[in-house]
């Protein structure tokens, strides 16, 4: 069979699956913000920010989508002209038919996420999220006959349901007896129109993230043998260890702070370092948060954290954290910036995956606009 190429929906999809749009923050744009959805893609430029020059490699590259972290549309907009930047930008995108799919807060909060690869860039280990709240959780419990039981689960499973962390599949099963008296009008599974039944069921219960729950009860319903399924589904305040805010890892071995922001330098290729000492003089216990995360401050004390690594840290903050945290401002474009290489890798390996013959490139034109004298 000849491979084919993906579309814009369908990269869409699989960047949604592993950083889907509702956990995203509420304010946020992401997903697919410019093109047509059916185009389709064979390469895919990958690039924190849409510039001119990011704009211009893809078109040198010949790419058809352009994925970036940052949101190029945020604001509501009222004209798309040339006499703004983002008019500007989004007039050479379209001029130049290339799509643009955002995947900004949701990423954040996902593994492999902004994060995760800040904390793997720094050598982290260990890693887990620093805040998890950001899923919402819900459980669904189904009474079914007891030999479709693994077939219900299954088909519920693979809509989504029963992710816990890295455990898929999980499910509770309680066998108990259902009782039913169809009607006249009723075509039971099992039993006759006006007689009362016992049979002879199990609950089935199992975890699902809200936004899978429409997915999940049509999986459910279709491999289900009754007329009318019997199912409840709670809302839950469980937070989802699969999405969070920020990770906390440690290095290796303890090493004295002047070495961690060397370290921190070497590895995120950054000129300078604002910074306040914290309680100790080593650090092996790091937060970290690409992007401004000073709201996690609080967190990454709680969790004892010797530091915490984040971007856009105000002079008051810096204030407040000195003497309890270590505190670093590596900057914005330097904590984000090392989710792109393990962005387009991941992206191009599940793309082949589904059996879509695409190529998907780092973009060589990301810079940082603000400057250093
Ligand atoms: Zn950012």
């Amino acid at each position: 069979m000849e491979e084919r190429s993906p579309t814009v929906a369908d990269v869409l999809s699989v960047i949604e699956a592993w950083a889907p749009r509702e956990i995203a923050w509420q304010k946020d744009n992401v997903g697919h913000l410019v093109g047509r959805r059916g185009v389709e893609v064979r390469r895919i430029l990958v690039a924190l920010d849409v510039t001119d020059e990011v704009i211009a490699e893809a078109r040198h590259i010949g790419a058809q989508l352009l994925v970036t972290h940052h949101p190029l549309i945020f604001q509501p907009i009222l004209s798309v002209t040339d006499q703004s930047r983002v008019g500007r930008l989004l007039l050479r995108l379209t001029e130049s038919n290339i799509a643009l799919i955002v995947a900004h807060t949701n990423l954040d909060f996902s593994k492999d996420g902004v994060s995760m690869a800040l904390a793997r860039a720094l050598g982290l280990q260990e890693l887990r999220f620093l805040h998890t709240e950001q899923g919402k959780l819900e459980k669904i419990a189904v009474f079914v006959p007891k030999d479709h039981v693994d077939t219900v689960s299954e088909a519920m499973a693979r809509a989504g349901a029963g992710i816990i962390g890295e455990y898929s599949n999980c499910s509770f099963r309680v066998e108990g007896t259902g009782t039913f008296k169809p009607s006249e009008r009723a075509h039971p599974f099992v039993g006759s129109p006006g007689t009362l039944e016992h049979v002879d069921e199990i609950r089935l219960e199992m975890i699902l993230p809200s936004w899978k729950r429409i997915d999940v009860i049509e999986a459910m319903k279709a491999v289900h043998p009754y007329e009318e399924v019997a199912y409840d589904v709670y809302p839950l305040v469980n937070a989802d260890p699969n999405y969070g805010a920020g990770v906390i890892g440690r290095l290796p071995k303890p090493v004295r702070a002047e070495s961690f922001l060397r370290h921190i330098r070497r590895q995120l290729h950054v000129e300078h370092l604002r910074y306040v000492k914290g309680k100790s003089s080593t650090i092996q216990s790091v937060a970290v948060c690409g992007g401004a995360c000073s709201d996690l401050i609080k967190a990454a004390i709680q969790q004892n954290a010797d530091a915490l690594v984040t971007a856009d840290i105000s002079y008051h903050t810096f204030q407040e954290a000195e003497g309890s945290i270590f505190l670093v401002d590596a900057g914005h474009f330097e904590t984000e910036a090392v989710v792109v290489s393990p962005f387009a890798l991941r992206l191009e390996r599940e793309l082949k995956q589904q059996g879509f013959s695409v190529s998907v490139i780092v973009s060589k034109e990301m810079k940082n606009p603000v400057q250093w004298l």
